[in-house]
């Protein structure tokens, strides 16, 4: 009889737990994963993927204004939430079978139900049965911050947006960073007034300050509107449905929805890491070295549940490698050098490697050229926003440290630049490239 019920307990299907179960799987490790909530995890079914569907749906909100300067005459126009919203929803189940599919595929066993730790070797479901794993991958991901002040339970988060009955006429979003931009961008098309309130005077921190400035710039202009230094004091629902927003420091604000996007913090609580020893650090995330082994040797965990890198394709990559390593015989580790990401705002911004605070501040000086251009496209559209783009250049090995962008299709344009990055390419070779043309994505090859 085997030592183990299983080879491999994970606990969490979204992306980096199922990338891990079915290679482990497929390695012939007897796997079995637990999901408290819906197959495919935060990128799948609350997060990445609908997210970027309302995105485009909210796009066609300018084409189609846009469209009349094109020679079209469309008519009367109308927009229904609940079309969007239940399409939206209707090809999340769709990507959620496909997940489960998988897991059956390769012979997962998938408990729906929550499970916790209950020793360096067990798991206890809820359902009340202990079985035991020689490794346990805790793959729980991360959980919205709701802030701590009252009337907060009035609020949503990103995890409830998708599913809100109403398109609001007024909607106030709390925090400056990815989903809060992603979020502005598309109410804001859809038509509603959009208030973005933030702690600190910025938004995007970290993100490259021109780029973040002009994605400020053209929201400003396009009617959103930003509260700063900013700090909650207590939310109040009227009557009528409408909520009061009520700060230490600024003037109420009256709104129909409250979206807090204020950052994700893993998600360990009450899962029993500590009483088995499993170390957290101070932001209660799981602290793993580099082969995402925690302090308990047989517990292992990757994704936002070890607040590394808060990205799906970082969670897959160490999903792969844990696999790999600990099933495959194929050592290897995550490489996190210039991994490129995107803020699906409207417009899109994207970037890959060093910013040029960043660079100064390894390198001293850097070398930076920039293109600031109006994309034809807007142009013939009448629209006066403009993209901008810019490379960080070490000064002497002429090596492209960063390439970071806002403009329309940015992301697609950045995935295929990040290659040159991650390869070390110059400037110069950069420069040897032929343009094409006419195309946004060739100012990257145009920088003088
Ligand atoms: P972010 O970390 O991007 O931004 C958090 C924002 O909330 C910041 O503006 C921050 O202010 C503010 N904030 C942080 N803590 C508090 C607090 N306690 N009270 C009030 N305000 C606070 O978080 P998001 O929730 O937008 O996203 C979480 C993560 O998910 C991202 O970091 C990203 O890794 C990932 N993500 C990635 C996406 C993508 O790849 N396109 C899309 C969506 C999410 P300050 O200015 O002080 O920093």
């Amino acid at each position: 009889m085997a030592e183990f019920d299983y080879d491999l307990f994970v606990i969490g299907a979204g992306s980096g737990g199922v990338r891990a179960a079915r290679v482990a799987a497929a390695y012939g490790a007897r796997v079995a994963v637990a999901e408290e909530h819906r197959v495919g995890g935060t990128c799948v079914i609350r997060g990445c993927v609908p997210k970027k569907m309302l995105v485009y749906g909210s796009h066609f909100a300018e084409d189609l204004h846009d469209a009349a300067r094109y020679g079209w005459e469309l008519g009367d126009i109308r927009f229904d939430w609940k079309t969007l919203r239940d399409n939206v929803n209707a090809d999340v189940d769709r990507l959620e079978g496909l997940y489960t599919n998988t897991l059956d595929n390769n012979k997962v066993e998938l408990f729906h139900e929550r499970a916790t730790v209950s020793g360096p070797n067990a798991v206890t479901l809820a359902g009340g049965r202990t079985v035991s794993a020689r490794f346990i991958l805790i793959a729980t991901g991360a959980w919205p911050v709701v802030p701590d002040v009252p009337g907060a339970e009035h609020g949503i988060t990103s995890n409830e947006v998708f599913y809100i009955d109403e398109l609001p006429r007024r909607v106030v979003i709390a925090g400056a960073g990815y989903i809060a931009n992603e979020f502005a961008g598309i109410f804001h098309a859809l038509g509603s007034k959009v208030t973005v309130v933030n702690r600190s005077d910025q938004i995007l921190r970290g993100y490259d300050e021109q780029i973040r400035d002009r994605l400020f710039q053209i929201s400003t202009q396009k009617g959103i509107e930003f509260i700063f230094n900013a700090s909650f004091e207590r939310i109040e629902k009227r009557e009528d449905g409408s909520l009061c927003v009520h700060f230490k420091d600024h003037e109420r604000c009256d709104t129909d929805l409250l979206l807090f996007a204020i950052g994700r913090s893993p998600k360990t609580g009450g899962l029993g890491l500590e009483a088995v020893g499993v170390e957290l650090n101070d932001k209660g995330a799981i602290v793993v070295d580099e082969d995402n082994r925690s302090s308990v040797p047989s517990i292992y965990a990757v994704g936002d549940v070890t607040d590394r890198v808060q990205l799906t394709p970082v969670a897959i990559r160490e999903g792969q490698a844990f696999a790999d390593t600990v099933f495959g015989e194929k050592p290897h580790r995550v490489d996190y050098g210039a991994i490129p990401s995107a803020v699906f705002s409207n417009p899109p911004m994207a970037g890959v490697g060093l910013t040029e605070r960043q660079a100064r501040e390894q390198f001293g000086t850097v070398k930076v050229f920039t293109s600031d251009f109006r994309a034809m496209r807007n142009v013939l559209a009448g629209r006066t926003e403009r993209s901008l783009y810019k490379l960080v250049v070490h000064p002497e090995t002429d090596v492209v440290l960063g390439i970071h962008m806002i403009s329309p299709d940015a992301p697609e344009i950045l995935q295929a630049a990040a290659i040159a990055v991650k390869a070390g390419l110059t400037k110069a070779q950069f420069d040897q490239t032929v343009a094409l043309h006419p195309s946004m994505a060739e100012e990257l090859v145009l920088m003088k």
